[in-house]
């Protein structure tokens, strides 16, 4: 048996697997093989009766890190179509949070969408002059898709389904934002695919600590991952960060100094375009103070 399959859990030695017929099928890992991450593909082979083998890793199309306590990167998930950034008026975003995870997204060659939960809150909501969440509407002309959701009123989680379909994708924000919430919503069958997970897996509940691979109603698939992407995430690069800033595109190349940071530098093509107006200045300031935090 020589055949590809998606690994939708994976923990230490062994894990679960959706075959092409939508089966499922526990299977081993082999340390000369390497260890798959949950959306790897991978060809299997026999094992026993129960149980497949995983014979080879398919080169995945990206790995979806966090940060280890040390800062380091961290594959949870791979071949991922998309990140989905929670944000909400409880609890406010810090001002540059949305740009460090459009970044983050950005570096690991993943689509970044921006959804903006509890937003029937927003009416009451005491925002800061600053919150980025009174700029949405440039992130939109920026080119980002941005869609709006409550888990407890108007206009629910409509706007999710046709941006899920048929792609995999994971939600990823601060603590208290609505991610559990928006997957219970998303997922009407979650205990019961949880259970199904734990009665093939035969572990009792992993789903708490495992990352695991779900199948959407509409056809896509959700990446559920306990724990909170921090924002702070890995320490990132200055070429990391200015390529992560879509709106310099236009610009980038352009500079006197082929190294050039874009900061105080003579002939900076991205400072002329801030000052011309082609680059927001709000979106150039959150540049500047995250490259403070830069590893060079
Ligand atoms: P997580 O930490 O990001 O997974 O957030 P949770 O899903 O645990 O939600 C945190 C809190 O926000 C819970 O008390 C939820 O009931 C509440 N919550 C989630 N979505 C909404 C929403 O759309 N509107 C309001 N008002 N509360 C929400
Ligand atoms: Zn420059």
């Amino acid at each position: 048996m020589s055949d590809t399959a998606l690994v939708l859990v994976s923990y230490g030695g062994h894990g679960l697997l959706e075959l092409p017929g939508g089966e499922r099928r526990e299977c081993k890992f082999r340390r000369s093989v390497g260890r798959p991450l949950c959306g790897d593909r991978v060809h299997i082979g026999q094992a026993d009766q129960a149980s497949a083998v995983v014979t080879q890793i398919l080169p995945r199309d990206n790995e979806f890190a966090r940060a280890s306590p040390r800062g380091q990167k961290q594959p949870i998930a791979a071949n991922l179509d998309q990140v989905l950034i929670v944000v909400a008026p409880v609890p406010e975003p810090s001002r540059d949070l949305l740009e460090r995870y459009l970044v983050a997204v950005h570096s690991l060659g993943i689509r970044p969408l921006i959804v903006l939960n509890k937003v029937e809150r927003m009416v009451d909501a005491a925002l800061a002059d600053d919150s980025p969440l009174l700029r949405l509407e440039q992130y939109r002309d920026l080119g980002y898709v941005v869609l709006a959701t409550s888990c407890k009123g108007e206009p629910g989680i409509e706007a999710l389904p046709p941006a899920l379909e048929a792609q995999t994708s994971i939600l990823v924000g601060q603590s208290g934002v609505g991610k559990s919430s928006l997957a219970n919503a998303l997922l009407p069958d979650l205990e019961l695919q949880t259970g199904a997970l734990s009665r093939v897996t035969g572990k009792g509940t992993h789903t708490t600590t495992t990352t695991v691979m779900y199948r959407l109603p509409c056809g896509g698939r959700l990446i559920d991952s306990p724990g909170v992407w921090e924002y702070g995430l890995w320490e990132m690069s200055q070429q990391e960060l200015s390529d992560g800033f879509r709106d310099f595109e236009p610009f980038r190349g352009n500079c006197r100094f082929n190294d050039c940071h874009h900061a105080s530098e003579p002939g900076c093509a991205i400072q002329a375009a801030v000052e011309s107006g082609a680059i927001r200045e709000w979106r150039y300031r959150s540049y500047l103070r995250l490259l403070q935090q830069t590893v060079g």
